[in-house]
């Protein structure tokens, strides 16, 4: 919930050409414990103020020369993207409540003040304001939540056969290929770590396979020990022969872990869009089927799905 220090903390800024309401104002909300308060009395200047300073309230007077409350309001439509304006709209002119009302305004305070009027209004709105804001934060951090894996940070499978589908309408576009890399079977070869050293490392391959690969492509982990890279289009064969070299070495060599050297082994399947397939459940599968015959070839193996014979990359040092 929202407490009263959250409310006197948050960010203000008061809008009005006459200077001396600024003062009043400004008086007002420090007398009231207020301390983030700003002002101007250039109401061009409140857009590009509020896209630095994303205010919590705007104390917004209607009758301004040059550009107008009103116009102040459209204008910080476009810098909203969810369309919600933080304006508590100032005017002597009765007329003007509903209008600013339906222009987006969140509430009104009549002019000449009433101060305990004006306070009560204020506090409840930024009671909202700040309440609106913690619902935003934590649908944010839930969509985070269902879209990547808890452990690592990784995105998981769901969000991985997004970027997948992206990425191979993005390679058909250009006429070039992609590939998936599907990766299990890591095989500590010191295995006396418990559950929660076991969790650590999982959490550094996932660092190492992210240093391996471009930032273009994505790495998941879909469960266990299983992670999948998305690789986004490539030139050349080439290249990703080299690059799945790069990610087995990467996650095999020695891991410095609670002052000991800890091994992996792990083992890579590769589907190749469009050769294996041309939609995310086929090259999946691809890539999977590559992967159970790099496992049969042993450790540290690399098997790309078109390839009669499993390539051993490097051993392990
Ligand atoms: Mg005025």
């Amino acid at each position: 919930m929202v407490n009263l220090s959250d409310i006197l903390n948050a960010s203000i800024l008061i809008v009005d050409d006459q200077e001396a309401n600024v003062q009043l104002l400004g008086e007002m909300l420090r007398e009231g414990g207020y301390v983030c308060i700003s002002a101007t009395t250039d109401p061009s200047a409140v857009c590009e103020l509020h896209r630095k300073n994303r205010y919590d309230l705007i104390l917004l007077d209607l009758k301004m020369p040059g550009m107008d409350g009103f116009q102040v309001m459209e204008a910080l439509k476009e810098t909203e993207a969810d369309g919600y304006l933080p304006v508590l709209v100032i005017t002597s002119l009765h007329d003007h409540k509903l209008h600013a009302l339906a222009a987006g305004a969140k509430d009104f305070v009549a002019k000449p003040f009433d101060l305990v009027e004006v306070k009560t209004r204020i506090h409840n709105m930024l009671e909202v304001r700040l309440l609106y804001k913690r619902l935003e934060q934590h649908s944010r951090e839930q969509e985070t939540l269902a879209l990547h894996d808890a452990l690592t940070g990784l995105p998981n499978r769901r969000l991985l056969m997004d970027r997948l589908s992206l990425s191979i309408a993005h390679a058909h576009r250009n006429g070039l290929p992609m590939a998936v890399m599907d990766l299990d079977d890591f095989k500590l070869i010191n295995d006396t770590l418990g559950h929660d050293a076991g969790d650590t490392l999982l959490s550094m391959v996932a660092a190492r396979l992210v240093a391996a690969v471009r930032q273009e492509d994505t790495v998941a982990r879909l469960s266990g020990d299983e992670y999948v890279i998305a690789l986004w289009e490539y030139s050349h064969d080439d290249d990703l022969a080299k690059l799945a070299a790069k990610v087995l070495q990467a996650v095999s060599q020695p891991y410095d872990f609670q002052g000991r050297s800890v091994g992996i082994t792990a083992s890579v399947g590769v589907g190749i869009y469009p050769m294996h397939g041309e939609d995310v459940e086929t090259l999946m599968k691809s890539a999977d089927m590559a992967l159970y015959e790099a496992k049969r070839t042993g450790k540290n193996a690399c098997c790309i799905a078109a390839r009669a014979h499993p390539v051993a990359v490097g051993a392990l040092t």
